[in-house]
């Protein structure tokens, strides 16, 4: 590594373990401005406050990046068994739900993967369903939500409730998709059937309920789709001039309303403000432009990523996009249990577990595809992409431990976890800014297809839930 630039690491090094802005700007993003839910007031002045703070850091390059989206507002809730016994139980809508009254049988389908679907065949017609929201088994992910309920859907099923798998009383959240996507009226944008988030207890109650004799429920809701708009913020440290192409770390800020979404992912979105503010003084001192965004809507869909990401083919086809880090779950936790994740690309994956060596800092590397963040818009178009997580915040728990629930707060996150996310995430962007050559090009959709189809997720390519929510 060139002289130049390990002194620069020397100074971005020091910089990040002496200072405590990036805890302070997340207290003030979650505790100050609030949940930051996509297409709200709340979102918006999050926006503002990220552009403030880059311009207060001395990027000149600063823009807000609109575009239109549908936006959700919850109203009342109500869940109830009407037998075999009367009870109610405390439930959330879960984001495009729409209004109704509803009663009918509740099918129990378990895990809700596809051979439990059809097991039970066609008794879910007409049914209320009940599913676990997330996999069973500490750091198992199988189905994600968006399947289940895309099954539930299918099957033709009334309602589907989500039970969460982390005990603690906490009812799950997570965005559905848009009965008719392209549509350009709020019921277009309407989820087809309400999806509501219970409790771990309330869900284990409900199956042992099961036992007395057949279940049946009762759900009334009312909540609101509405035309909204939202804005990724970008921000550029400029590269040498010596070439077009640039390299991204992105994080999405926005959250679920329920929650302060302080690990999911304001973690992440003051992880990539804290890089503004220690690489800002090195500008013009890498081969590539430093290109960091902050991606609205990442929970209704992905919808901020898909939005810049169509940027490079369409609008501003003179920036080659060389490389793209996510940054979804960096910066939450302890610190010291770093992970990289490449996206169906071994070559990447030893590019990274060689700098995990060099960097004399350990980290993971695992070759993974996740249809379900912000590299993924990315991933499909050719890029390669990378997810920096930190690992332990979720240790021991299911799926997303306190994610997408009321407990994902600021107390869970801790100075020393921004630091080590943010210091592994400046050496990593440090090389890519500066190698002569990336460790990996960009692959043809051909090629993704095949990578796709390997790894048995041939289907995304034909529906992607969060695509079903863009606006054209
Ligand atoms: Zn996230």
């Amino acid at each position: 590594m060139a002289a130049a630039l390990r002194e620069i690491e020397r100074q971005v090094l020091g910089e990040i373990w002496t200072s405590d802005e990036p805890y302070r700007n997340l207290v003030h993003l979650c505790d100050g401005i609030g949940h930051r839910f996509g297409g709200s007031a709340s979102e918006h002045a999050a926006a503002e406050f990220l552009e403030r703070k880059l311009r207060e850091y001395g990027l000149e390059q600063v823009r807000l990046e609109e575009f239109p989206v549908y936006s959700w507002e919850r109203g009342e809730c109500f869940f109830a068994l009407s037998a075999p016994v009367e009870r109610s139980f405390s439930a959330l809508a879960m984001p495009y739900s729409g209004t109704a009254d509803l009663e009918g049988v509740i099918v129990d389908v378990g895990a809700g993967e596809a051979e439990d679907f059809g097991r039970l065949g066609e008794r879910v017609r007409g049914a209320i369903v009940l599913t676990d929201a997330e996999s069973d088994v500490p750091g198992v992910e199988r189905s994600h939500r968006a399947d289940k309920y895309r099954r539930a859907v299918e099957a033709g099923a009334i309602a589907c409730v989500f039970t969460n798998r982390n005990p603690g009383m906490l009812r799950i959240t997570g965005a559905l998709y848009a009965r008719n996507p392209g549509g350009d009226a709020p019921l277009d944008h309407t989820a087809p059937i309400p999806g509501l988030g219970i409790s771990y207890e309330a869900g284990e109650m409900i199956r042992r309920l099961a036992g007395l004799g057949e279940l049946r429920g009762r759900i009334r809701a009312r909540n609101r789709v509405f035309r909204s708009h939202a804005f990724n913020v970008v921000a550029d440290v400029p590269g040498d001039g010596s070439t077009h192409q640039l390299v991204l770390a992105g994080a999405h800020y926005d959250g679920h309303d329920i929650a302060q979404g302080a690990i999911d992912n304001g973690a992440g979105a003051v992880v990539a403000l804290e890089l503004a503010r220690v690489l800002a003084p090195h500008a013009g001192r890498f081969l590539r432009t430093v290109r960091l965004v902050w991606f609205a809507c990442e929970e209704l869909g992905l919808l901020g990523s898909w939005y810049h990401c169509d940027r490079y083919e369409h609008v501003d086809q003179n920036e080659l996009l060389g490389f793209m880090l996510n940054l979804d779950g960096a910066g939450r936790g302890q610190g010291g249990s770093e992970q990289v994740t490449v996206t169906g690309d071994p070559a990447l994956a030893r590019y990274f577990s060689r700098l995990a060596e060099q960097l004399q800092y350990p980290f993971t590397v695992r070759d993974r595809i996740s249809p379900h963040s912000d590299h993924f818009p990315f991933f499909l178009k050719g890029y390669p992409t990378a997810t920096l997580q930190s690992r332990d915040a979720t240790q021991g728990m299911i799926g997303r431990g306190w994610g997408h629930t009321e407990a994902d707060t600021v107390d869970k996150v801790t100075q020393r976890g921004l630091q080590m996310s943010t210091a592994l995430a400046a050496r990593l962007l440090l090389r890519l800014a500066s190698e002569e050559h990336l460790p990996a090009s960009r692959r043809g959709s051909d090629e993704v297809r095949q990578v796709l189809v390997e790894a048995g997720l041939a289907d995304v390519l034909e529906h992607h839930w969060g695509r079903a929510n863009r606006i054209a």
